[in-house]
């Protein structure tokens, strides 16, 4: 399969997704876009390292832009090859990775084939096994051993973001608060100390709980401090001795998970026996202000079809932002039909979004 990375967007989504590529099937799409990149761009190195394609140019501009999108898809639920329609009034395209990301892997490819005075040097990464546990996702295996493809001054991942910069994401902590009591028959209760009534002032804490939200770059942040498990009980005739309750705190980036933990800690103090961290990963700022992302905000701030928002989920962005360079989602699609059988995108997002990418590539602003 050919991919004619000069066509519009549009044409080169459809044929991307016409090539199946399954989670750890990803060989023949990769081909098919190192083979592009390597006949139809000019001045990029291409390296191909597994199921992942590397591009760089290095004609010595002040800044460096990566534009990084996962290859691989979900699996496919009768929904390959795509489908063009016209939903209430507007242009759509239907079929699996139209949204989760093919619509934004294309964009990239198009704009390294068709920017002709760039501002920035451009690497682009194109990866593999983005859909399944982390373990298996190839930036890994380029973290580990070809880290300096990663360096930039910014880093734009094509996920679907309806066209808007979604800037940063949350950290997540989950701690598991256990009371302890004195095991009795439930005949003779007065002889027990019941842990699961200790529960109750936790319970109580949480829902008098005000979550924070707070304002980062021009991004608003709303975290969360929820029970997401609860344990408790022996037997039908037993006082228990022991119970637990195990919070989830949806954090904003501005803390780090040591203050997310005290912040936690003091929520519930003197009401556990025992508080124990179960899971914990960090947040990562917008870092709009950072001057490469400004320049991005800038373009789609004037652009009007779209504006900047916090991301919620967690996304390779983290990875990214981990290595203190500034990273943000950009790419065409609605994120709530990624991975769903009627996932489509419009036609319209997919145009704004190779606009607004193109003025920023080439210094317009
Ligand atoms: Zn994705």
């Amino acid at each position: 399969m050919t991919l004619d990375l000069h066509a519009d967007p549009v044409a080169l989504t459809a044929a991307l997704v016409d090539i199946p590529s399954v989670s750890r099937e990803e060989a023949a799409i990769t081909t098919a876009v190192e083979t592009a990149l390597r006949t139809q761009t000019s001045g990029f190195e291409v390296v191909r390292h597994g199921n992942v394609v590397l591009a760089r140019t290095d004609r010595g501009l002040p800044t460096r832009v990566v534009l990084a999108g996962h290859l691989d898809t979900v699996p496919i639920a009768d929904n390959v090859p795509g489908r063009f329609t016209v939903e209430n009034g507007s242009e759509v395209l239907y079929g699996c990775g139209s949204v989760d990301m093919k619509s934004g892997d294309a964009v990239f490819l198009h704009l390294a084939a068709t920017v002709a005075e760039p501002a920035h040097d451009l690497t682009l990464i194109f990866y593999d096994c983005e859909e399944i546990a982390a373990e298996f996702n190839g930036l890994n295996t380029i973290e580990r051993e070809l880290p300096e493809w990663l360096d930039a001054d910014l880093a734009i991942l094509g996920e679907p973001s309806g066209g808007w910069i979604e800037a940063g994401c949350q950290g997540t902590l989950r701690v598991r608060l256990s009371t302890a009591g004195v095991r009795a028959h439930s005949a003779r209760s007065w002889l027990g100390d019941n842990a699961v009534h200790r529960l109750a002032p936790i319970l109580a804490r949480l829902s008098e709980y005000r979550a924070r939200e707070v304002d980062i770059d021009g991004c608003r942040y709303r975290e969360g401090l929820s029970a997401v498990r609860i344990e408790g009980g022996v037997a039908g005739n037993v006082v228990p001795d022991a119970a637990a309750v195990e919070v989830n705190f949806r954090f904003a980036p501005d803390r780090t998970v040591q203050q997310a933990t005290e912040h936690v800690r003091e929520v519930f103090a003197g009401l556990e026996s025992e508080f124990t961290v179960t899971d914990a990963a960090p947040g990562a700022l917008p870092g709009l202000t950072a001057p490469a992302a400004k320049g991005l905000a800038d373009v789609v701030r004037a652009h009007g079809s779209a504006g900047i928002r916090a991301k919620y989920g967690w996304t390779d962005v983290s990875r990214f932002a981990a290595r203190g360079i500034p990273a943000v989602n950009f790419g065409p699609g609605d994120p709530n039909l990624a991975h769903k059988r009627d996932e489509h995108v419009p036609l319209a997002q997919i145009t704004a979004v190779t606009e607004m990418l193109r003025a920023y590539l080439e210094g317009n602003q």
